[in-house]
């Protein structure tokens, strides 16, 4: 790399670090982490300033699914620009979100279900917990005031999201804001479906709902559980009169080889979040779906107090829902979810290599999600981070999480990347770990 090639990407970390606030990221060692700072890219390659391509393996933090610059939906977006780019949702419509929605409704795991779009998961699992205690409010049923959360979870960063994830590294800061639901154990507990239901059982009478990712806890590090057990929290619901409130926010748009999880879980959610891969990864969109029996508790009078009074300024925004509705009819004119299943398989047959290595403690995975857990073997030596490094040093971008490295190949993916994704790891590991 020329001297020329290197201070293009000094001077634009210089630049960043100057005025952006990276989320999730310590700023004062920023730069010295070695941002990727991607310039433009191309199917599943990210270029950087010094025209460096890097693979793009965790498909852009989890939202990118059919790749970046897809023809289809680039031409979607253009189109949509000529109509209108945006018009508020809140009182009014917009042609182009009333077809994102007559699309979605078919393939979503939810009854006669009716769309509150938002820009964030967050905001969609925010979304989701005022629906949930105001469905049983607007009945007249003032005791369902709790929640029912898992441990290890994740739902977003906003206070209420937060509230409803687990607690620990991060979250304890903000416990005096945080809400406290009743807490099952997370994946990682073989019996956490047994307690959830037993909790279910016992709190009924003041749980307004129960939230859970089904199939795969993402962000705690791809702790992974059994369709069955899902189900049978949901049924546990659905005897006891709770609502359960499924966010797949990162299981949706098929990176668990369904276009939903809750389809391997046999599970229709009362209220379902979806959000990341909603748009392909292409823009901000999210939505809160709620089944004809949650939405029909907010009918009411005008200007009564059975109104759901949340909206926020840029729900359905006409390009997301544009991009979203080409997304969606992508899915089956590609064959999406087929690719999914194949890639998924092969990850699975290259992995077992990997799972061999002396430094890997377990490989969990969900078709598409996968999380390398590595076992160092004393504290601080900071091998995800580094692992993930010697990855993109090699051009294939990685991200941990602690020290699970994280695997979120494109859904487009061909055979040859998949295994470059798994050539390229196990060199990282050998460097990092075997010295
Ligand atoms: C990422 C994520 C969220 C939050 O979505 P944002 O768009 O980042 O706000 C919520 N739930 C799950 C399961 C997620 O993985």
């Amino acid at each position: 790399m020329s001297d020329r090639l290197t201070s293009a990407h000094d001077r634009w970390v210089d630049r960043d670090a100057a005025v952006v606030w990276h989320g999730f990221t310590q700023m004062s060692t920023y730069g010295a982490n070695r941002p990727v700072i991607v310039d433009w890219a191309e199917g599943r390659e990210l270029v950087d300033v010094d025209g460096r391509r890097y693979l793009d393996a965790i498909s852009s933090l989890w939202v990118t699914t059919l790749g970046h610059r897809v023809p289809e939906l680039d031409e979607a977006l253009r189109l949509q620009i000529d109509r209108v780019a945006h018009s508020t949702m809140l009182g009014n419509g917009n042609t182009t979100t009333v077809r994102l929605a007559e699309a979605l409704a078919p393939r979503v795991p939810v009854s006669e279900p009716h769309f509150l779009f938002a820009s964030d998961g967050a905001a969609a699992v925010e979304q989701a917990l005022k629906i949930a205690f105001q469905y049983w409010t607007n009945q007249g049923v003032t005791t369902r005031t709790r929640f029912l959360a898992l441990g290890n979870a994740y739902h977003g960063d906003t206070i209420g999201s937060l509230s409803v994830g687990a607690d620990g590294f991060g979250t304890d800061i903000f416990d005096p804001l945080r809400f406290q639901p009743l807490r099952a154990p997370g994946y990682d507990d073989p019996g956490w479906a047994d307690t959830a239901v037993a909790l279910i059982a016992a709190h009924a009478d003041e749980l307004a709902a129960v939230v859970v990712e089904p199939l795969v806890q993402g962000a705690a590090g791809m702790l992974v559980t059994d369709p069955a057990s899902v189900e049978r929290v949901a049924d546990a619901c659905r005897e006891h009169g709770v609502l359960l409130v499924v966010d797949e926010v990162a299981t949706g748009f098929g990176r668990t080889g369904t276009l939903f999880a809750s389809e391997q879980c046999r599970i229709r959610p009362d209220v379902l979040c979806i959000g990341k891969g909603l748009t392909g990864g292409y823009l901000p969109m999210a939505a809160t779906v709620a089944s004809r029996r949650v939405y029909e508790a907010f009918l009411g009078p005008d200007l009564s107090e059975f109104t759901l009074y949340h909206g926020h300024s840029f729900s359905g925004n006409a390009l997301a829902a544009a991009v979203a509705l080409r997304h969606l009819e992508l899915f089956d004119e590609l064959e999406v979810l087929a690719n999914v299943r194949d890639r998924a398989r092969q990850l699975g047959d290259a992995l077992d290599g990997v799972a061999r290595h002396p430094a890997v403690g377990e490989i969990r995975r969900r078709g598409l999600m996968v999380g390398v857990e590595l076992a160092p073997p004393t504290d601080g030596l900071r091998w995800g981070r580094r692992v993930c490094a010697a990855a993109v040093e090699r051009g294939v971008l990685l991200r941990p999480l602690g020290d699970v490295v994280v695997i979120m190949p494109i859904l487009t993916s061909t055979p040859d990347e998949i295994d470059r994704i798994v050539r390229v790891l196990g060199e990282a590991i050998d460097e990092v770990c075997c010295p």
